[in-house]
């Protein structure tokens, strides 16, 4: 048994992975799947056994981690810690939009510049950029006024700007309202997120842009299907130049 004994040493997140440094040169990978839950009992709470918990951590001072995960799409591994031990699927993430290093426009261009797929698939994929789901990249080329077929190689350089700046913001701003509750995420401590409340684009088909409307134009989001996934956009203001 890996963990038994173990003293965790640090906890960090790579992509969407949460990983649990262990002093005995092992790590624990957790991935929260779809809909997947920690709860974290204090050792005066009742420790009964939740329904779809399919993973526990006991800690020494009687602390209980519960992963719980309806749907089953979460993930609990332990690999080695060297870089050489890690997963093939971790050593191919791409770059964090919110690492230590900033997120600039040579860094996003040179991420593109090969890249013959829609933007909006382009940054979806995981070994490019990380973190950015569905949500976040709608909002984000709405902002940037960006058509999502626009094939991601052929983006100017005030897009390959404004990506840089806009991708962190909306990180940032969704991080600040806790995330997004479509239907059952929760924070850790069982809050749900607001930025739904903020999302101008997703989900909006229908509506009238909010961005056209500050210039007196008027014109509707609309939802197309890329890759199966649900894009929603402004035909008006998201430029495409195919
Ligand atoms: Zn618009």
């Amino acid at each position: 048994m890996i963990l038994v004994g173990a003293k965790v040493q640090e906890v960090r997140r790579r992509a969407k992975y949460i990983l649990i440094g262990l002093d005995n040169n092992w790590t624990v990978l957790i991935h929260l799947g779809m809909s997947g839950r920690l709860f974290i009992d204090k050792p005066s709470d009742a420790h009964e056994l939740r329904k779809h918990q399919h993973f526990d951590f006991l800690l020494n001072d009687g602390t209980r981690i519960a992963l719980v995960d309806p749907r089953r799409f979460g993930v609990v591994d332990a690999f080695p810690s060297s870089p050489e031990a890690l997963p093939p699927f971790m050593k191919r993430l791409g770059i964090e939009p919110l690492g230590e290093e900033p997120l600039t426009p040579v860094a996003i261009k040179n991420l593109f510049e090969k890249t013959h797929s829609p933007i909006k698939n382009a940054l979806l994929d995981q070994t490019k950029i990380v973190g950015l789901g569905n949500i976040y990249v709608c909002e984000a080329l709405f902002r940037a006024g960006i058509h999502p077929q626009k094939t991601a190689n052929t983006l100017s350089q005030t897009e390959y700007e404004h990506l840089s700046q806009i991708i962190p913001e909306i990180l940032h701003e969704a991080l600040a309202a806790g995330g997004s509750t479509l239907r059952d995420y929760v924070t850790v401590d069982g809050q749900k997120g607001s930025f739904q409340e903020l999302h101008q684009v997703y989900g909006r088909a229908g509506d009238a842009c909010p961005i056209c409307a500050q210039k007196k134009h008027r014109a509707l989001i609309t939802k197309i299907t890329q890759s199966g996934r649900s894009t929603f956009f402004c035909p008006q203001h998201q430029k495409s130049e195919h």
